[in-house]
């Protein structure tokens, strides 16, 4: 068997023709434009080139953006300040900070500072507790990129048994709550697995929809893939450069032999990737929304 490939790039596409249109009916019928306001502290590189995927998808679909790029030795202070200002700008309906901030600074109280109304990446507790309670104003981007290309690939969710490798509260627990609502597009039997998870392979040789968020490239090998799953690998890893210097990435999946177990797979890159800022920007523009319940 080999495995039909997840598009990541096309499903993304598909999802900004959307949200294009949305705007351009926001702006015809109510006069309002969606707003991101992005932070970032220092000058991390991989940081640098996450917030201008962010600000260039956000101009592309015709948003009103601003971008903060600040000094890594801003004070909290100042940070908190400039959150504040961002919470009260009614022309921003989206902030996001990205993270990480350097250490002097806490992340969570930047967190807990902004206002979960405009908490685009759904980070602050307001958020966590609503996803947990299956009333969601915002979904974290990264989980709901995962729903959105098993729903947009067919995928029936409904009654299968998920397998998430991963509790990160970014990925693993949030894509896990998500799954397991009683809700359209949910409704999955789910089980968690981590670090101290005895014989993962029992676990994953289960899975009909198995999502792997481990962060170890080749933590997933056929062996342990029931055969027809769909895997979704949401893993970045940095495994070498080529002789241009070009950062070789690769997910946590043994992706070649996997394909032939494997239903359906992602690619990396290609995959969960190119849907997580989409899902950003979804997110902006039904803060927006709210704006008129719109
Ligand atoms: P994390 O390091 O915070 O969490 C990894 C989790 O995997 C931990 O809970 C750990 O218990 C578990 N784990 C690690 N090795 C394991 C193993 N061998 N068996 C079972 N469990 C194991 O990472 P994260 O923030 O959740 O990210 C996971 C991966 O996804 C990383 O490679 C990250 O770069 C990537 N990522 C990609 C996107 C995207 O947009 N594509 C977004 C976020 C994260």
């Amino acid at each position: 068997m080999t495995a039909k490939l997840i598009n990541g790039k096309e499903i993304a596409q598909q999802i900004r023709e959307e949200i294009r249109a949305e705007v351009a009916r926001l702006q015809r019928e109510k006069s309002l434009t969606p707003g991101l306001a992005t932070i970032i502290v220092g000058e991390d590189p991989a940081s640098q080139s996450y917030v201008r995927g962010k600000q260039k998808a956000a101009s592309e679909l015709g948003f009103y953006s601003i971008q903060e790029n600040l000094s890594a030795n801003i004070s909290e202070k100042e940070l908190l300040a400039l959150v504040d200002k961002y919470n009260k700008d009614e022309k921003i309906h989206g902030i996001l900070v990205q993270l990480p901030l350097p250490k002097h600074i806490n992340e969570d109280n930047v967190i807990y500072a902004m206002s979960p109304d405009k908490d685009v990446d759904a980070f602050h507790p307001v958020n966590v507790g609503k996803l947990v309670m299956g009333k969601p104003l915002f979904q974290p981007c990264t989980p709901a990129a995962i729903q959105q290309l098993l729903l947009r690939s067919g995928v029936k969710i409904e009654g299968a048994e998920v397998v998430v490798v991963g509790r990160s509260n970014i990925v693993g627990k949030p894509i896990a709550n998500i799954l397991l609502q009683k809700a359209a597009g949910a409704n999955a039997t789910v089980t968690i697995c981590h670090t101290k998870t005895i014989d993962l392979s029992r676990h994953t040789k289960r899975a009909e929809i198995l999502i792997v968020a481990a962060g170890k490239s080749k933590a997933i090998t056929a062996d342990m893939v029931k055969p027809g799953a769909v895997v979704i690998d949401v893993g970045i890893n940095e495994v070498g450069k080529t002789a241009e210097g070009k950062r070789i990435l690769v997910g946590d999946v043994d992706f070649e032999r996997v394909m032939e177990v494997a239903g359906a797979i992602t690619p990396v890159p290609g995959g969960v990737g190119p849907m997580t800022i989409t899902m950003l920007m979804l997110n902006t523009l039904r803060a927006a929304q709210q704006i008129f319940k719109a």
